[in-house]
């Protein structure tokens, strides 16, 4: 079956006895048992008799079921956020002691977790270039615990060679990590470019919409106990297991995915074709356009679609707030993968709370306006922009 069938026909763990289609929000805290032995096998993790929803529930299972056939993964847990599923996984790896080699590029609170929150807990941060195999190599030592990347960076658009760089952490027997929220699962297999864990943020394409926030981690086995450190120790113990009622929208969101992709990253393409024409606009980052420099490893790594998000730099932070000020059918507002069209000044609001120095050093740019490309007809989006700028 192709993916796109099986998402929409993926089946309950157990039947419904009213035979509902779609899958119902058990709303519900607790679980009965018949008897105190099923209880104990249920709380001592040999049934997968649910118990308490901190940790288990139906609908959230079979939203997470549901995933993993589609990723072929090991197991995946749903969690209350994407910074919920990446702090998680984060604190499942590491250790005071040890260290992440990871990039300056990336979205802004994964930054602050892991170069500011986590170093309070005695794990360091190292970041290098990780277009530059050899830099990593040389930040890899003894205590290294996983190699953290996004494979599309949110805002930067950099992407990094995951096989090339899975052989290094292979080698040292460490995770690649890699946040996969630019690109979804569906499109692509993380795990046969050489991914141990993967990270989501599904508040993005997966929610269909903007409808809820949560995040999904992507185990695919391949290191010893991930799974495990995650169910029994992570989800009981930090509790931030996704609600019920996130897993049903989101579930839905899973089902018109491909329809919402497809839509979106054509008029993402269409667009920034037509924004390169303005000569307001002084450059349009999208790795869909031939001539970006990560056009061809993203073509290779995740397919001939190239997400939904593009950045435009005008002449300086001025400019940007003008035109942001301008705008009338496109909305101020951040989040991605929204079905409407979203535009952002990251430098002054995501990365507002990080000093010049941290900025410069992530490459967020004070002229860059970051665009989220909507399901509207591109006639309507293009020329909104056009006279947002004009203004
Ligand atoms: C939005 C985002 C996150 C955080 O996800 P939330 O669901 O908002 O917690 C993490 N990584 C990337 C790349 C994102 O765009």
């Amino acid at each position: 079956m192709k993916k796109q069938t099986e998402t929409i026909h993926s089946r309950f763990q157990r039947r419904d006895p009213y035979g509902a289609l779609s899958m119902p929000v058990y709303n519900t805290v607790a679980y009965e048992f018949p008897d105190a032995a099923s209880m104990v096998e249920s709380f001592c993790g040999r049934s997968d008799d649910p118990d308490y929803s901190r940790v288990t529930n139906p609908t959230v299972i079979f939203y997470e079921r549901t995933v993993r056939s589609l990723t072929g993964a090991n197991d995946v847990m749903a969690f209350s956020s994407g910074m919920a599923a990446i702090a998680n996984t984060i604190m499942a790896v590491s250790a005071a002691g040890k260290n992440i080699v990871t990039s300056t590029h990336m979205f802004g609170n994964t930054y602050a977790l892991l170069t500011g929150t986590l170093s309070r807990f005695g794990v360091e941060t190292r970041t290098v270039d990780l277009t530059d195999l050899d830099a990593v190599r040389r930040a890899i030592d003894a205590d290294t615990c996983c190699v953290y990347l996004e494979t599309i960076t949110n805002p930067q658009m950099e992407v990094a060679d995951l096989p090339a760089i899975s052989e290094i952490t292979r080698a040292h027997g460490i995770p690649l990590i890699a946040d996969t929220t630019m690109i979804p699962f569906t499109e692509f297999s993380a795990k046969s470019l050489g991914v141990d864990i993967e990270v989501v943020s599904s508040t993005k394409y997966i929610s269909g919409g903007a409808t809820s926030i949560g995040g999904l981690v992507i185990d695919y086995g391949t290191i010893p106990g991930f799974a495990d450190r995650m169910r029994k120790e992570m989800l009981l113990n930090f509790g931030s297991y996704m609600t019920p009622q996130v897993a049903y929208m989101q579930t839905l969101g899973l089902e018109n995915l491909h329809a919402r992709y497809t839509l979106q990253t054509a008029n993402a393409r269409d667009l920034a074709e037509r924004l390169r024409t303005l000569p307001a606009i002084k450059r349009v980052n999208y790795p869909g356009l031939p001539d970006n420099p990560y056009h061809d490893i993203t073509l290779r790594q995740f397919g001939p679609s190239f997400g939904a998000m593009l950045t435009i730099d005008l002449a300086d932070a001025d400019a940007c707030f003008r035109f942001l000020n301008g705008l009338k059918l496109v909305r101020r507002a951040t989040n991605l993968f929204d079905n409407r069209t979203l535009a952002i000044h990251p430098a002054s609001t995501i990365f507002g709370p990080f000093n010049d120095r941290q900025r410069r050093e992530m490459d967020i740019l004070d002229t860059t306006v970051r665009i989220s490309v909507g399901l509207e007809d591109m006639d309507d989006v293009f020329d909104d922009i056009k006279q947002a700028l004009e203004d």
